[in-house]
């Protein structure tokens, strides 16, 4: 945004903090354009600006004592200087010689000969760096600030100095004074968005604070934020902001899900049991206990005030689609038609077959709306009756190629399953009371919001097999009440995971071969679908011949994205069949499939992957009576992936596997693009504030 341009309507006792920072003495066009390439634009933004680092000025370390494993600080006078030209004068060293008293330090900077502008001699400098050479003592492109006298040394000197992100051509000095500067200005009225907080919220004790220190005002954590006192204080800072984000955050949750509530009215979608009765009585198994507890809440909510908007997660295997189905029979038996949106036509496909195996002979009718495939029009027509006399009339209908119901006959509740097709404008689902999305993570929340809004006000189930990490649930799922399936079917073989290096390959091979002989059937996956030439990454059309020959005799089929989606049903149909004996594939298998006879995955370039995507891949695995492998293999070079494998080989616990991807991927990786955004905070770290999220959420419901 243009500074002085702001979108709000200027107010006559709007605060100074909403003020353009080009209204500041002192900062021009040029530096407000400047600053804005920080996206720093109104006063509130300068102070919010987060420092880079700190530098602890108050001790310097002397020349003759730095070494070369740890950065240090250390300040003296420019007592030579120079470029040095060389390679037919293209390139370039510029060195600043500094002294202290105990010993001369060389700076160098490579190919940046423009350096030189910036230094004079007899200057005194500040020198961040590691040494590369101590013959002499020589530091690398280290970051250096010159110190110029008068007052302005108790801001950037002789303290806990704040270090700031830059862009080109603004000083790291002038930056830190503005914000001195600024801040002395404004200081009264930073007000508190939330009165009474010291009292009630604690720091995160972890991150070096100690003791039950209280957390700061917020006038407080800004200046602490920039001009510590001690070595915890900005840690103290950044919890005190970031506690303020969260609450912010959990308010316009809170109010958002108020309001819906106060709007919506649900559709009575509790259901009488006539369908799932004989459904559960048909099929073969036994409901876990943790099946029949989410089971008790979907009852609950489909029959509540309000209409439903849950989260269901269970890991992968832990059977949540028994569990959908139930719940949409609850809305077929009342009288009501359903919808589920899977992510893939894969996926669509293999939940249209079960549901249509589940559901077909209770009578329910089961219709695909995929991009290449629309059943509908020719299938039966439901037998259902609903149990009331009389069934409401559709309230989103007349959108033209949508399923209707006749007016003045009661017509069969259905059961719709597709892909995000089913979002595309010619799709409305008359009388619709459920809405069931599948794999959450792979849409985001405007999908979701868009599918719901097809019917009015219906139920919504999301579910996944991601499990979201305790902070996410709370702040970019906060809108939604969340069900766990948190035990798995009874009968399952082991599963046991294995982290490899590429050169076991022909082991590996041995290994499945062996399986193979034993009737059982495996995956291999590549995390491309053709060669891009890039960093030696497999992909799965240039290796399949390979495997082909590998595994040989036994038949393997390939499966990517860019197949037709008859070529995938084909090999899909042939893997389920026990055809093929190995499916080569991309990590598009990594949602939903089922065959309970794969019992190992092979998952090569393993470290392309995020642990949560290779968490999920496995699950394909380990779904019948027979032990289960999966074999992750690293790149050669990669030892650093390999240790970050090593996760998957000890716990077979998605939430820990979730946790410690966000800690190590940030959370656009387990959100996707999408959702990335809603996850976006100054101060807030999602991947280790877990503690904060919670007090915000305490602090704003009971209020
Ligand atoms: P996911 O939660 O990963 O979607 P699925 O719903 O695909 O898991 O279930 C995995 C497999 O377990 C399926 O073959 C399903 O029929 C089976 N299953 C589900 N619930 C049970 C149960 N209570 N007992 C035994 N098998 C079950
Ligand atoms: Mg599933």
């Amino acid at each position: 945004m243009v500074p002085g341009m702001t979108a709000r309507t200027p107010q006559p006792e709007s605060s100074p903090l909403d003020r353009p920072v080009g209204s500041l003495f002192g900062v021009g066009p040029e530096r407000a354009a400047q600053l804005g390439r920080l996206e720093i634009f109104t006063i509130a933004d300068l102070l919010a600006y987060r420092p880079r680092r700190y530098e602890d000025r108050r001790r310097f370390r002397p020349i003759a004592e730095l070494g070369m494993e740890q950065p240090a600080i250390t300040r003296g006078k420019i007592v030579a200087m120079g470029v040095k030209w060389f390679a037919n004068h293209t390139k370039s060293i510029f060195e600043i010689v500094v002294d202290d008293g105990t010993a001369r330090l060389h700076c160098r900077w490579w190919n940046l000969p423009f350096m030189e502008k910036y230094f004079s001699r007899d200057q005194e400098v500040v020198v961040f760096g590691k040494l590369a050479g101590l013959r002499p003592r020589t530091v690398d492109h280290p970051e250096t600030e010159v110190v110029e006298g008068g007052e302005e040394s108790s801001i950037h000197l002789n303290r806990i100095t704040p270090v700031y992100r830059l862009t080109e051509g603004l000083p790291q000095r002038w930056l830190r004074a503005l914000i001195w500067r600024t801040l002395a200005a404004v200081e009264p009225h930073l007000e508190e968005p939330w009165p009474g907080l010291e009292r009630h919220a604690a720091p995160d004790s972890r991150y070096g604070i100690t003791a039950e220190m209280p957390l700061p005002s917020r006038a407080r954590a800004i200046r602490l934020l920039h001009f510590p006192e001690t070595e915890a204080d900005g840690e103290l800072a950044r919890q005190r902001l970031a506690l303020d984000e969260f609450i912010e955050l959990q308010r316009q949750i809170q109010f958002r899900r108020r309001n819906f509530e106060s709007k919506a009215r649900a559709l009575p979608c509790a259901g009488d049991n006539h369908l799932i009765k004989p459904f559960l009585a048909g099929l073969g198994f036994k409901l876990t206990a943790a099946q029949t507890r989410v089971l008790r809440d979907l009852r609950k909510d489909m029959s509540g005030a309000h209409p439903m908007r849950r989260l269901l997660q269970g890991d992968v295997g832990s059977g949540k689609t028994v569990v959908a189905a139930c719940c949409a029979l609850m809305a077929l038996e009342s009288g009501y038609n359903a919808a589920v949106m899977a992510p893939t036509e894969i996926l669509a496909e293999q939940h249209f077959a079960n549901f249509k195996r589940w559901l077909g002979p209770l009578g329910v009718a089961v219709e695909l709306q995929t991009g290449s495939r629309k059943t509908g029009g020719g299938s039966p027509k439901s037998e259902i009756r609903s149990p009331k006399s009389e069934v409401r009339s559709p309230k989103c209908g007349g959108g033209g190629g949508g399923v209707e119901a006749t007016p003045g006959s009661t017509p069969g509740a259905s059961l719709t399953i597709g892909t995000h097709a089913l979002l595309t404008a010619g799709f409305e689902l008359a009388n619709l009371g459920l809405v069931i999305i599948d794999e959450q993570h792979r849409f985001g929340v405007a999908q979701r919001e868009q599918l719901v809004r097809k019917g009015h006000y219906p139920h919504l189930l999301v579910m996944t097999a991601t499990p979201i990490p305790r902070t996410l649930g709370l702040t970019v799922y906060g809108e939604l009440d969340v069900s766990t399936l948190d035990e798995r079917p009874a009968g399952r073989g082991r599963l046991r995971t294995f982290v490899r290096k590429a050169d076991k390959l022909p082991k590996v091979w041995e290994f499945i071969r062996e399986q193979l002989g034993r009737g059982r059937q495996a995956y291999v996956v590549y995390p491309r679908v053709e060669d891009s030439g890039a960093g030696g990454v497999k992909a799965v059309t240039r290796e399949f011949e390979s495997v082909g020959r590998a595994l040989a005799p036994y038949p393997a089929g390939l499966l990517h994205g860019r197949l037709k989606l008859k070529e995938k049903e084909e090999v899909m149909a042939g893997f389920r069949a026990g055809a093929l004996a190995v499916l080569v594939a991309t990590s598009l298998i990594e949602v939903g499939l089922d065959v309970p006879n794969a019992t190992v995955m092979l998952i090569d370039n393993a470290e392309q992957f995020g642990l949560a995507q290779l968490h999920q891949l496995r699950g394909r695995v380990g779904r019948g009576a027979h032990d289960s492998y999966c074999i992750l293999l690293a790149g050669a070079k990669s030892k650093d992936a390999q240790a970050r494998l090593k996760v998957l080989e000890e716990t077979s616990d998605g939430f820990r596997i979730a946790e410690a991807d966000l800690e190590a991927r940030g959370p656009g990786e387990l959100l996707g693009q999408q959702q990335s955004g809603a996850a976006k905070f100054r101060f807030g770290e999602l991947s280790r504030d877990w503690e904060l999220v919670r007090q915000a959420r305490e602090l704003v419901s009971k209020a």
